[in-house]
This record gives structure tokens, C-alpha cells and sequence, in this order.
């Protein structure tokens, strides 16, 4: 394939998964990837096996994966940028020189996150902006950020810490959201309602504390008014799954909102939970959250 074609083919790969994930709003299935075609034929876009992709008609690879249960596997460097870990420890290996191809080309790859079960938060375009061979990895760069990564070293704070926020923002909020949502059927925990747009993926603990990272133990699939009722600590959830609401607002009167969506909901479990166990609410951080709850003023 030409330089002019594998653009294209990079192109029309990324436009195809900007409509099927509503614009990076839901993961894809592995089933769906398979769906792309280019120029009327199929056209593979994850690999079978490894994390790395690259189709044997290309230059350089086309797609990294980074698997379920390892929100942080491949780290976050001091610049606040993430990493992508060769294949191994050999330099030479075919993979890991497609990655340096993509990364002297400066090609745009697609980054599959796993998101349960044979689904996938895809972040693209991304970018490797340098190779770290002492570490074995690459600096993984989304193209939002990349004239600013361009610039960063470790000893600009401000910068670090800018970058360090867009990376979360950018790589991990999305895959966080991607399979919570997964994870609760796309429901809301505490009233069920099942429209994906009106929900989000509620931290249990705030992410920018020690215990806040993106993982799905977690979170808490939540409409947007149960979201936003659960971090002003009007609404609370006890770490074995019961709604209480806060005593101030079960006697107030007002209209349907809040007679069912908030005081309708009180003393009774969650409407939502994961089917798998290892999915379902961390106690230990329901507990540390419900202790704010209990402490707020009302
Ligand atoms: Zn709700």
C-alpha cells in the first residue's frame, strides 16, 4: 500500500469509529471491529493475540490495545504523558519496530481500551511522540495535546500538571465511563433509567484522591441528577448498596422530582449493580464515601 493510500485507509478507519462509538460516547465490541471494510473489502482493525496491530499491507502499526483490569498498565511518565510498553524486551522485535515506524512517520494509531468483556474504549488519533528504550515503552500522546507535549520536560511543573489532568480526561475518563456503563447494563444505579446520553460514570471516591482511580470497583453508573445528588452528598449509598437520602430533603415538598427521584429512593437498594462480582462497588470506598455523606452539612 502507498503512503497516500495507508493515510486514507487511517483516515476512513478513524471517521468509521467516530460514528459507531456516537463520537467516542460508548466502547465497541470486538464483533462490531470487525465490520470495517476499506475500499469494499474487509479490513482488520485489532489484532488476535498481542497488543500491538500491524496488518501485513502496512508500514507501520495501525492499532495498540491495552487490556481490561490494568487501568494504569503501561503508566503515566513524569511529564504527565502516558506510556505504551514494547512487545517484550527486544528492541528487534517486529512489533515493536512497527511501533517505531508509526512513531517516524508520525502516523496517527487507534488505542483500544478494554472495556468488559470483548468490548473497547477506543482514544484516537494518538501519537508516539518518542521511544524511551531504557524503560521499554513509548510516549503515548492524543493529537489534542501533542504540540504542548512537544515542549514538555519534566521540570515544568505547571505544564506536567496540565498534561497529567488531559490525560485523564482524554484517555482515562473515557474508557472509565465506557465500562462502568458496560458494567451496569447502561442503568442507573439508583432509578434504572436506561438512556446512555443521561448517564455518567460517577467516581465513588473523587478522582483526584489517593484512593480515586479509574477502575470500575470504583464506580457507580448514575443519571445525571442522581450524579450530581451523590457528589453534593444530598443522596448517600451505604456500603451494603442502600440509598439513603440526606434528612433535610425527605421532608421538603416539592414536585415529582424530588417526592420520587430522590425521597421515593430512600432506604431502598440500588436498582443497578454488576452481574459480575468483581464489577460491584469496592466497600471499603463506599464506606469512605458514605462518611463524607454522613458528615455533610445538611
Ligand atoms: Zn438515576
Amino acid at each position: 500500500m502507498d503512503n497516500e493510500r495507508e493515510a486514507r485507509l487511517r483516515r476512513e478507519a478513524m471517521a468509521w469509529l467516530t460514528t459507531r462509538t456516537q463520537d467516542g460516547a460508548r466502547p465497541i465490541s470486538r464483533e462490531e471491529l470487525g465490520d470495517f471494510t476499506f475500499d469494499g473489502a474487509p479490513f482488520r482493525l485489532i489484532p488476535t493475540q498481542t497488543g500491538i496491530w500491524k496488518p501485513a499491507s502496512l508500514s507501520a502499526a495501525l492499532t495498540i490495545v491495552t487490556n481490561e483490569n490494568s487501568p494504569y498498565a503501561d503508566g503515566v511518565g513524569p511529564d504527565g504523558l502516558q506510556r505504551y510498553n514494547w512487545r517484550g524486551l527486544d528492541p528487534q522485535h517486529a512489533d515493536n519496530r512497527a511501533l517505531r515506524a508509526a512513531m517516524d512517520a508520525r502516523a496517527p494509531l487507534i488505542w483500544l481500551f478494554g472495556a468488559g468483556q470483548a468490548f473497547y474504549q477506543p482514544v484516537f488519533p494518538v501519537y508516539l511522540l518518542r521511544e524511551e528504550p531504557m524503560e521499554h515503552r513509548f510516549v503515548v500522546v492524543p493529537e489534542a495535546l501533542l504540540d504542548v507535549a512537544r515542549y514538555a520536560s519534566p521540570v515544568e511543573a505547571e505544564l506536567r500538571r496540565y498534561l497529567l489532568r488531559e490525560t485523564r480526561y482524554r484517555v482515562h475518563q473515557p474508557r472509565f465511563r465506557a465500562t462502568v456503563l458496560r458494567a451496569y447494563e447502561e442503568r442507573c444505579a439508583v432509578c434504572n433509567i436506561g438512556h446512555p446520553r443521561l448517564l455518567d460514570a460517577a467516581h465513588i471516591v473523587a478522582d483526584r484522591e489517593d484512593d480515586g482511580q479509574p477502575v470500575v470497583t470504583n464506580g457507580l453508573a448514575m443519571c445525571k441528577i442522581h450524579h450530581a445528588a451523590y457528589d453534593a452528598r444530598i443522596l448517600g449509598i451505604r456500603p451494603d448498596l442502600v440509598v439513603q437520602i440526606r434528612v433535610d430533603i425527605l421532608t421538603e415538598v416539592d414536585g415529582p422530582m424530588l417526592r420520587y427521584g430522590l425521597q421515593g429512593r430512600h432506604n431502598q437498594p440500588l436498582m443497578a449493580v454488576p452481574r459480575r462480582r468483581i464489577e460491584r462497588p469496592d466497600p471499603d470506598r463506599l464506606q469512605v464515601a458514605f462518611d463524607a455523606f454522613r458528615s455533610a452539612p445538611g
